[in-house]
């Protein structure tokens, strides 16, 4: 990640005699890269980053196609491989075709953990002998539109009329393209920091916001109440923790201390309009939508 120029530099001098080179990787590290070829007067003109794993936000996507790359958005799991991809007329961001071919989809209303919110969660069945596991009516925590809309893109010449749009996780956190079980932060939050810092789960909040370079940033709210606190043993629990918890966390953990997006904040947790405390605040994307797409 510290070695983002390297990319760009060899980018820069494909472009030079290819006119066109395809770099695959989570949006947030597109956005490092296209940042460190900036600064350095590099030209990304013809460049394609492709990839998934956390929302393209505008803010992400500008600094893209500010140096003349383009993002294409693609939608997969690990388990089933791909189940979207990019329009090439897009309408936003994150504009997805649907491999009906191989999916069936529906959507369930389903409430957010921690809220009176409730989100139209995909629900996948796969259709082919060949997908390489059997899912039946699989919720995988997503929610979105499902929209059929004519863009003119060889996509939809091929078949492939629904759009999946306004894709969003709703109840895991993303940062720089690792999604970590929410579960497990939020024993952090409410157990393991209340332990070893004092106060309570009402002291402790992990905040999911997007600073000015478009960069998903996690703050760690710490109420000021608590008094003065180590800042450095704080955030070294928190590593530590999710070191323990599982794989994916631990992923997560090596991802964040390497590109140091967690920081602590003191500062009262904030609190929902209906007086809810989530432990997990997301600020990013805000307004989950409960409109509806045009459905199958
Ligand atoms: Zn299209």
């Amino acid at each position: 990640m510290s070695q983002a120029i390297k990319i760009a530099r060899w980018a820069a001098k494909t472009l030079e005699t290819k006119n066109t080179c395809l770099i695959r990787t989570h949006v947030s590290l597109a956005v490092r890269i296209c940042i460190a070829a900036r600064e350095e007067g590099l030209k990304l003109t013809g460049a394609t980053f492709m990839g998934g794993g956390e929302p393209p936000t505008p803010a992400k996507i500008a600094h893209i196609t500010h140096i003349g790359a383009r993002w294409i958005p693609t939608y997969f799991f690990t388990e089933v491989g791909a189940v979207g991809i990019g329009c090439a007329q897009p309408f936003d961001e994150n504009d997805l075709h649907f491999f009906k071919d191989a999916f069936a989809l529906i959507q369930l209303p389903s409430p957010v953990p921690g809220s009176n919110i409730v989100v139209d969660a995909f629900c996948f069945t796969t259709l082919l002998p060949s997908a390489p596991k059997i899912m039946l009516n699989v919720a995988i925590d997503d929610y979105g539109m499902i929209e059929r809309r004519t863009c003119h893109c060889p996509l939809e010449g091929y078949g492939f009329t629904e759009h999946l749009c306004h894709v969003r996780s709703f109840h895991k956190l993303t940062g720089e393209g690792v999604t970590l079980v929410g579960s497990e932060m939020l024993h952090i939050l409410e157990e393991v920091l209340p332990a070893r810092f004092g106060g309570s789960p009402l002291n402790y909040q992990l905040l999911e916001e997007e600073d000015e370079q478009g960069f998903t940033r996690l703050s760690l709210l710490v109420s000021p109440s608590l008094g003065a606190i180590d800042e450095e043993a704080l955030i070294s629990t928190v590593m530590e923790s999710l070191k323990q918890s599982s794989v994916a966390a631990d992923l997560a953990r090596a991802i964040w201390n390497q590109a140091k997006i967690l920081r602590v904040k003191r500062m009262e947790p904030l609190w929902t309009l209906r007086g809810k405390l989530m432990p997990l605040h997301l600020t990013k994307g805000q307004k989950l939508p409960i409109e509806k797409g045009e459905k199958k």
